[in-house]
């Protein structure tokens, strides 16, 4: 065994010196010597091993309302990680150069030193993002634990292709999620584009999530012509407003081409617009535009009395309107958002490497 392998987590061992691996919802069944979907985690004689623990191929220092997450410790500073790999195969993902690697590489940054780097860079929390954190479940795992002791939170950004098992392993030292869809959920998007044989994996890691207390923001990334049907939003809203309430932060994301789709156009600011008008038609209290910098649907308004109360332009805080204990200043109507306002002061995201 090379000393770089890390045993995994949330594996069975099978007959024949098989295994099968239980982190996210494709439940590979892996041959002695081979690899997951993934490629990241690897049978070697019975025993199943992460190939990237501790294997940074990117950090970088972000305003949490990258993520997005816009009802979470607004302003907050988060040390983001990532390894190569994915469990999907998305042709539009724009962080195909690490998310589709091969290659296993990356630079060591063992979970002390991405805490301690967090600390150094005035950061509230760790962010496990750009590519799937699901597959380096193990190196999240450690780092959330450690980075929990020492007061900072932790966050995902997930597509939300986890097992049950999975998110109750983490749930302990997550805080919130991002959950990303696309097209509205399209079960036939997910297949052609993605390579996702079924999303009905994703509803039920976002319910485990709700019962394991942890703050969920969701995203639906529209793309036009292959992704942009109204209807398909109009029955992820539904979703979300029957399963996990009607305060759950949606965010519709603009496309732009990217790797394997770039002849399809950026989304139209139109098409964003009507989705957006269907999800607060559909009871979504908080809904956003992303992806559009200085459209107003950026901001945060109050359900009740429409008070703009937080004013933002991209990732940025302008304005900040919320009475002490997060209520509208005008109708005193309580605004789902945890933790507090950060004023460190907003920061360009930079990358460490
Ligand atoms: S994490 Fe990787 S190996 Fe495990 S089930 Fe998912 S794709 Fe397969």
């Amino acid at each position: 065994m090379s000393s770089s392998l890390h045993e995994a987590m949330l594996y069975e061992k099978l007959e024949k010196g098989k295994v099968k691996c239980n982190l996210c919802a494709r439940r590979c069944t892996i041959n002695d010597s081979g690899t997951g979907f993934c490629l990241v985690r690897k049978n070697e004689g019975g025993t199943l091993f992460s190939l990237v623990y501790a294997k940074a191929i990117s950090a970088c220092v972000d305003p949490i309302e990258k993520k997005p997450l816009s009802h979470f410790n607004p302003g907050a500073l988060v040390m983001s990680i990532a390894t190569i790999g994915c469990n999907f195969r998305c042709q539009f993902c724009d962080n195909w150069m690490i998310s589709q690697e091969k290659k296993i590489g990356g630079r060591h940054f063992p979970p002390e030193e991405v805490v301690k780097a967090a600390r150094d860079n005035g950061c509230q929390g760790i962010s496990y993002t750009y590519t799937e954190p699901t597959i380096f479940f193990e190196y999240a795992y450690d780092t959330a634990e450690l980075a929990r002791q020492v007061g900072f939170f932790n966050t995902f950004v997930t597509n939300g292709y986890m097992t049950p098992e999975a998110v109750k392993t983490i749930a302990p030292y997550l805080d919130a999620a991002t959950v990303d869809f696309k097209s509205g959920g399209d079960p036939s998007f997910y297949k052609s584009f993605s390579s996702v044989p079924s999303v009905e994996p994703i509803y039920e890691a976002l319910k485990e999530m709700r019962r394991n207390d942890i703050h969920i923001e969701i995203t639906n990334l529209v793309i036009p012509k292959l992704g942009d049907s109204i209807d398909k939003i109009r029955e992820l809203v539904a979703w979300i407003r029957d399963n996990l309430g009607k305060d759950v932060p949606f965010h519709l994301l603009r496309f732009h081409p990217d790797y394997q789709l770039t002849t399809i156009p950026s989304t139209p600011i139109e098409t964003l617009e009507k989705a957006y008008a269907v999800a607060k038609n559909e009871g979504l209290n908080y809904v956003y535009i992303g992806n559009v910098p200085g459209h107003p649907s950026e901001n945060t308004y109050c359900p009740s009395c429409n008070e703009l109360l937080i004013k933002r332009f991209s990732f940025e805080i302008t304005r900040w309107n919320l009475a002490k204990d997060m209520r509208c200043p005008v109708c005193g109507r309580e605004i789902p958002i945890k933790g507090k306002l950060y004023s460190s002061g907003y920061s360009y995201p930079y990358a460490l490497f």
